[in-house]
């Protein structure tokens, strides 16, 4: 472990140039505290708690003083919000501080995200607030834990400095940590501004750093593009598989690494809802929940434009075409995973929708259901269940089939069977009402709920006994939170 002035930088993206970001200096947070920090990110830049505990981190982390090695800069992207171009964007509140190696020789990016205005900030304020701080922070640290990739969330910082968004808040700064921090936006942004050199240069930099493995290739951009279309086929396989709803999947919110990236209004499913919207200025729903799968190969061909310069269109078509396919199979891997098979049949998706059908007719809880059905053998368990559904013939018959299918497993106990299940099957997930009872004791300044309830999250497959209020749907006031998209 180290100590807050022994990291070493080596800032990679910043010697590319002006060219690709700007010099901008954090603006500091009145009265910065620490509201909560992750003690596994923070082992990435090989850190413990106690440095987090001590005032510099949070004078650090709130933008008072920072490292000489340090180099921070505003990065510059686009990208298609909505479906439609737009030209220029970039980091408008965040910086990328500087790349720290830790000692297993991984580079992580430092992104201070909050930290004031710089050259892309157009109307906004520079700012984050507490509430969408700490919601960052649970997302990325949870989706963690359920093996989802995902950008990684060291701290919150707290602070006095009032905000205004729908009414007055209180600005807060959340450490990000990411291989990289290059979107689909920013190879975009090199592309349509006619800037071939620099487009190279970047994408050189991407290959070279994160995919060197496709360098051998007879086409190095296209063995990247290849591999970033799978990477993102598994990502949203695993989101649709655990019913994580992005909200805002613009071209600039999507990693070049295929990593989950930029939280605003996202949700779990609490009932399983495929038509879900968890963005409420997404009035056409365009990233609604069964939607993240056609707009994850959408997002993909907006990257292949950019890429146009040195793949042809046809080798990139063909890379495109393999991202349905790999989704398919990936999720179907995953949701056998979730019913306990272990073996696959055709007929195993015709199984899967048809329960997904029925759960949608009667909105059941997309993440007990799948932990309950793991508890007891398949048809007791089925027997309880039915309860939940108001077609109960219908689930009947669906359970037969699966009790059925169940009996065509290799022979296993109902004691193995459970552990299998409940390795794959969370307890407990970020449900937006426990995030907004966390926000709002944090807002009168109480971070104890905060801090428990990221606790919990860290093992969500795990039973953690005087947790269970955890593991409960929503009440009434948690089912109908309009959170808000302002962040
Ligand atoms: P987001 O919706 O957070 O992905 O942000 C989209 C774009 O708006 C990015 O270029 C952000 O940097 C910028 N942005 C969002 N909020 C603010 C803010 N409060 N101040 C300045 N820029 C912002
Ligand atoms: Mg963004």
């Amino acid at each position: 472990m180290k100590a807050l002035d022994e990291l070493t930088f080596d800032n990679r993206f910043a010697r590319l140039g002006d060219a690709f970001s700007t010099t901008v200096l954090p603006e500091p947070i009145a009265d910065p505290r620490l509201v909560v920090a992750s003690e596994a990110a923070l082992a990435l830049l090989d850190l413990d708690l106690a440095q987090a505990e001590q005032p510099l981190f949070a004078e650090i982390f709130s933008g008072h003083k920072l490292w000489a090695e340090a180099d921070p800069r505003a990065m510059v992207y686009s990208g298609h919000q909505f479906g439609s171009y737009n030209p220029r964007l970039g980091d408008g509140r965040g910086l990328l501080l500087g790349e720290v190696y830790n000692d297993a020789g991984e580079h992580w990016d430092l992104h201070l995200k909050g930290a004031g205005q710089t050259p892309y900030s157009r109307m906004g304020d520079g700012r984050a607030v507490l509430r969408s701080s700490i919601r960052e922070f649970l997302a990325s640290e949870a989706l963690h834990a359920l093996g989802i990739p995902t950008s990684r969330a060291a701290c919150v910082i707290g602070s006095s400095t009032p905000v205004w968004r729908e009414t007055q808040e209180r600005a807060a700064m959340v450490l990000r940590l990411a291989q990289s921090h290059v979107r689909f936006g920013s190879l975009e942004y090199f592309f349509y501004t006619k800037q071939p050199e620099q487009l190279k240069q970047l994408a050189d930099h991407v290959l070279s750093l994160h995919y060197p493995e496709c360098l051998e290739q007879p086409e190095p951009y296209l063995a990247m593009f290849r591999v970033i279309v799978e990477r993102q086929a598994e990502l949203i396989a695993k989101w649709q598989a655990y019913g994580f709803c992005h909200g805002v999947m613009n071209t600039d919110n999507m990693s070049i690494l295929g990593i989950t990236f930029d939280f605003g209004p996202f949700a779990f499913l609490d009932d399983f809802d495929q038509h879900f919207v968890c963005n409420h200025s997404d009035h056409e729903g365009r990233y609604s929940f069964s939607n993240q799968v056609p707009i994850g190969q959408w997002n993909l061909s907006a990257l292949a434009q950019a890429l146009t310069p040195f793949v042809s269109v046809e080798a990139l078509r063909e890379a495109l075409d393999l991202f349905l396919p790999l989704y398919q199979a990936h999720y179907l891997d995953l949701m056998r995973r979730r019913l306990g098979l272990t073996t696959a049949e055709d007929d195993d998706a015709d199984l899967i929708a048809r329960l997904l059908q029925l759960m949608q007719n009667s909105g059941v809880d997309y993440t007990l259901f799948f932990r309950h059905l793991g508890e007891e053998s398949a048809d007791v368990a089925a027997g309880k269940l039915r309860d939940d559904f108001v077609d109960m013939l219908g689930f009947d018959a669906w359970a037969d089939a699966y009790t059925a299918r169940i009996a065509r497993e290799p022979e296993s106990s109902q004691e193995d069977r459970r552990t299998r299940m409940h390795a794959v099957n969370p307890l407990y997930i970020l449900r937006n009402y426990l995030a907004q009872r966390a926000i709002e004791a944090a807002e009168q300044g109480d971070d104890s709920e905060v801090r428990r309830l990221h606790q919990v999250l860290c093992k969500p497959f795990d039973q953690q006994p005087g947790m269970e209020s955890y593991a409960q749907r929503p009440p009434d006031w948690g089912k109908h939170l309009e959170i808000s998209c302002s962040s």
